[in-house]
């Protein structure tokens, strides 16, 4: 490699370092198919490229932020169900917080339109 396709390489580098890092959420759309080990996935909103497993980590600290992980990789976890109301709220009822039963049901309502659901259970 000559000294100009090093730097024009470098220069590559960084450009999609700061694509992914100026990326509020990445997006990475379907799993290609057929996957293969090693491959690059590219963010449809930052246009930023990343490896695979660096996605799946991201994937991951986004799933453990209680988030839909197939919200940035689509059909990730399938069987996705998330946190319940009921286990959410027990930690706002640890923290001392003690609702009647209408004022839970706004509660539970704006969590329901939160999680795109539709019943209101
Ligand atoms: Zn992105």
């Amino acid at each position: 490699m000559t000294p100009p396709e090093a730097r024009s390489m470098l220069a590559k580098i960084k450009e999609n370092q700061d694509r992914l890092f100026s990326c509020k959420r990445h997006e990475f759309g379907d799993v290609p198919m057929p996957f293969e080990m090693g491959m690059t996935f590219r963010c449809v909103r930052c246009q930023g490229d990343m490896k695979a497993i660096d996605a799946f980590r991201y994937i991951q600290g986004y799933e453990a932020a209680g988030r839909n992980p197939n919200d940035i990789l689509n059909g990730y976890r399938a069987d996705w169900k998330g946190e319940t109301f009921e286990e959410a709220w027990k930690a706002f009822e640890a923290q001392g917080f003690m609702y009647g039963r209408d004022a839970l049901e706004q509660v539970r309502f704006g969590w329901n339109i939160a999680k795109g659901l539709r019943t209101a259970s």
